[in-house]
C-alpha cells in the first residue's frame, strides 16, 4: 500500500519516503502521486516535509506536496498549509464528484516542519467501508511522548 513516512531528528535534520502500490484496478502504466516529487512527497530541509495518500491524478494537479511545504516556508502552520493545499485540490477537482456534487475521493497529508510541528489533513473525516463501517482517518506520531494514532483535521463530514 501507500504509506508517507517523514522525520525530524533533534538536530533538525529532515527526510521524508513515499511507498505506493498505486491504485486498484489502475490502468497499465498509471503514474500516481507517490514517485513524483512535488505531488505525493517533498521534503525541504529549511522548512520542512509533506507526503501524501489518496487520489494522486488530482494532487499531482496541484503539486501538493510542494504547495504545503511553499506555505509553510511563507509563515503557515502544518495544518493550516495541508487544509489550504486540500482547498485548492478539491476546487480544481470538478470531474471527481458524487451525486451530491462532493468530491468523490479522499487526499491525505502527512506534515512536519522544521520545529517537529506535524499535522495530518484530509478531505473527508473518515471513511465507510463496505460493511458500513466508519473508519476515522488518522496518522501515527512518534515523539518524546511516545508512539500514537491521532485524527486528522478534515474539509468535510463523510455523509452515508
Ligand atoms: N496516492 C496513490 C496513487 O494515486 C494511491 C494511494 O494512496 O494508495 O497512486
Amino acid at each position: 500500500g501507500t504509506i508517507n513516512c517523514n522525520a525530524v531528528t533533534a538536530k533538525g535534520e529532515i527526510v521524508g519516503a513515499t511507498s505506493t502500490c498505486g491504485l486498484f484496478f489502475k490502468v497499465p502504466g498509471r503514474l500516481g502521486d507517490s514517485p513524483v516529487i512535488g505531488a505525493g512527497l517533498y521534503v525541504d530541509g529549511e522548512v520542512g516535509a509533506c507526503g501524501s495518500t489518496g487520489w494522486g491524478e488530482g494532487n499531482i494537479r496541484s503539486a501538493g506536496s510542494h504547495t504545503v511545504v511553499e506555505m509553510m516556508r511563507q509563515g503557515k502552520s502544518p495544518e493550516e498549509a495541508a487544509l489550504k493545499t486540500l482547498e485548492r485540490i478539491v476546487a480544481l477537482a470538478k470531474e471527481n464528484r458524487d451525486a451530491r456534487r462532493k468530491p468523490a475521493f479522499n487526499t491525505v497529508f502527512y506534515v512536519v516542519n522544521k520545529k517537529g510541528e506535524y499535522a495530518g489533513a484530509s478531505v473527508y473525516d473518515g471513511i465507510y467501508g463496505s460493511t458500513g463501517k466508519f473508519s476515522r482517518t488518522s496518522f501515527a506520531i512518534a515523539d518524546a511522548s511516545g508512539a500514537r494514532l491521532l485524527e486528522t483535521a478534515y474539509l468535510y463530514k463523510k455523509e452515508r
